[in-house]
């Protein structure tokens, strides 16, 4: 048999490991990028904002390049809702949604046609793509990993470094011994998302936006019913992104079934006339890693390198993941051509990748953030119980009947401080400044 050999073998075409490819295949290096779905991107879910300024550092321009961009968002609003109302905080500014360049900052996309594109880059730069192709194990040479073991017949692929890409809850990070132990329940969210057809028109008529604009709600409080996590509502081209992720420990605690949730965020008296009339064109749900920085694997060992969601490189509280896995997925791309260049693909120089992370913002963003997912494990209540008393005090404040604005103020207190005691208050408010800081 034919031995097959490359400078890399990156598994999984999402962003992570597209970057990757065409970081390497950019700069000669012999790349195949193997993707178990039909074509990049066809199984892979997002809410979907994408960040330019990363997606930039991959591909130069990419917006004159006939990217697949659904809408550039120009508002950004988080919603704290109870059952029937909300208080809403929003940033909007459409000509702050760009860079100075033209890069826009955010944008929202549908993964089946991002993934395409973005892996036929790599392609462009001389990667070879391998779609409908599992890795189902990585293979060993002296101690070292050496390739990876693929569902075809006679499908061995060898290579000097193989780069993981293959998402959330990765088999292969422990076939690598980057990890010993599968990811458990309280460091993933399960995501449940639809897409909602409907009429450009229509969308920027509710959506307060003009030809080519977006706008992002997150929503926190009653539509997650007591568990961690948030509803979203993105809007692209001439469809609605609506959904929400809970923790799956929180999941398993409430036994509330995701379409359940799914259902009562399209029902929220908010969000059921933006989406009036649409029509679903898809549904799905994926997991999302929620762990941080203290769950994350090695990321690099003797000839593997490993990088985006297989790496837990998410901030849940920003809502990135995207960007933070193309980042990682061209510095391991960039360590990759450094070590060719010193023929030297053990962990020694490999672990050039990780002092790169430690420069950007993935792992200092990670770290800063990394006492938090500890803290909605075990405090799924925090945002719940904070939306109940802003909604209180902004309904209280806002209905004239009469009543002197001073009584009002401390009727709101009395509710207030009988809902939650002020030592409580100020614990909570502490706790999660800590977690934040
Ligand atoms: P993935 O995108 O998961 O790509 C992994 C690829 O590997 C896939 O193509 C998969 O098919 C392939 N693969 C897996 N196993 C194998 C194998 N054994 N062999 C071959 N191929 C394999 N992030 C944002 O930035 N903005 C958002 O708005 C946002 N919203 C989200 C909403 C939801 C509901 C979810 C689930 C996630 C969201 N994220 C968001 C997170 C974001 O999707 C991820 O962080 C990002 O996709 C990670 O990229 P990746 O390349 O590491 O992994």
């Amino acid at each position: 048999m034919e031995v097959e050999k490359f400078d890399a073998v990156v598994v999984g075409a999402g962003p992570a490991g597209a970057a990757a490819a065409t970081t390497m295949a950019r700069a000669g290096l012999s790349v195949v990028l193997v993707e178990r779905g039909e074509y990049p991107g066809a199984k892979n879910v997002m809410g979907g904002v994408m960040y330019g300024r990363m997606a930039a550092e991959v591909v130069p321009e990419f917006w004159t390049q006939g990217a697949p961009i659904e809408r550039v968002v120009v508002e950004e609003r988080i919603w704290l809702a109870t059952d029937d109302s909300a208080v809403s905080v929003s940033h909007r500014s459409p000509e702050g949604a760009y860079h100075p360049d033209g890069c826009p900052n955010a944008f929202t996309v549908l993964r089946a046609k991002w993934d395409r594109w973005f892996a036929q880059k790599a392609e462009e730069a001389g990667a070879l793509l391998v779609p409908g192709t599992t890795v189902e194990d990585v293979l060993w040479q002296d101690g070292r990993v050496a390739g990876v073991r693929t569902g075809r017949e006679e499908g061995d692929l060898y290579a000097d470094v193989v780069v993981l890409c293959d998402g959330v809850n990765s088999a292969l990070v422990e076939r690598a011994r980057l990890r010993d132990h599968p990811v458990e329940p309280h460091q993933l969210a399960l995501g449940v998302k639809e897409v909602i057809g409907l009429p450009p028109e229509v969308i920027e008529a509710r959506f307060n936006v003009e030809r080519g604009q977006g706008v992002t709600i997150e929503i926190y409080g009653a539509v997650t019913r007591g568990m961690s996590g948030y509803g979203f509502l993105y809007t692209n081209h001439d469809s609605v992104s609506v959904g929400v992720g809970v923790l799956v420990s929180h999941l398993m605690r409430t036994r509330i079934p995701p379409y359940e949730l799914l259902e009562g965020l399209k029902q929220h008296p908010l969000v059921r006339p933006l989406l009036a009339g649409g029509e679903t064109l898809e549904y799905s749900a994926h997991a999302i890693p929620e762990g941080g920085w203290r769950a994350m694997p090695k990321l690099y060992g003797d000839g593997v390198l490993v990088a985006g969601d297989a790496a837990m490189m998410v901030n849940g509280l920003h809502r990135e993941g995207s960007n933070l896995a193309m980042t990682a997925g061209r510095l391991a791309g960039e360590t990759v051509v450094e070590a060719k260049r010193r023929g030297d693909f053990t962990a020694r120089t490999l672990s050039l990748y990780a002092a790169k992370l430690e420069e950007s913002f993935v792992l200092k963003d990670l770290r800063k953030y990394r006492d938090l997912p500890e803290l909605a494990e075990r405090r799924p209540d925090l945002f719940g119980t904070f939306a109940e008393l802003v909604n209180l005090a902004a309904h209280e404040m806002l209905t004239v009947d009469g009543l002197p604005k001073r009584d009002k103020q401390r009727k709101i207190w009395r509710e207030v401080t009988r809902r939650k005691p002020l030592w409580g208050l100020a614990r909570d408010l502490y706790e999660v400044w800590r977690a934040i800081r």
